[in-house]
């Protein structure tokens, strides 16, 4: 499912590990450090954590002056860059949600 542009190398995964644990930098901080963008960065730190890799629970923290932060999609369980805490479907879901409930809108009409 990577594409070329999310493939990371071991390197930058030890260097992702490092600057999640050690520095308080958010994942887009971490993203901008790596060059890689935010969504990419957590896609990443949750699938480290699924292999068993030490992350610290940075969620809290990753907070901007508007409601942004770090939440994990109710659908597909990744986390994802939520624009305010009712934002709980990550974007890739909820377009699927979308025509998901255009069909079934349709059905009731008809
Ligand atoms: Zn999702």
């Amino acid at each position: 499912m990577e594409d070329k542009r999310t493939t990371w190398t071991k390197e930058e995964e030890r260097e992702l590990v490092r600057l999640w644990n050690d520095t308080n930098l958010n994942g887009a901080e971490i993203g901008k450090a790596l060059a890689k963008n935010n969504k990419s960065v957590i896609a990443k730190v949750s699938r480290l954590k699924r292999r068993g890799v030490q992350l610290k629970l940075k969620r809290g923290k990753v907070k901007t002056n508007s409601e942004e932060a770090e939440r994990k999609c109710l659908r597909c369980r990744e986390y994802f860059l939520s624009e305010s805490r009712f934002n709980k479907i990550c974007k890739g879901c909820a377009k699927k949600n979308a025509s998901v409930f255009t069909e079934s809108m349709t059905g009731v009409l008809l």
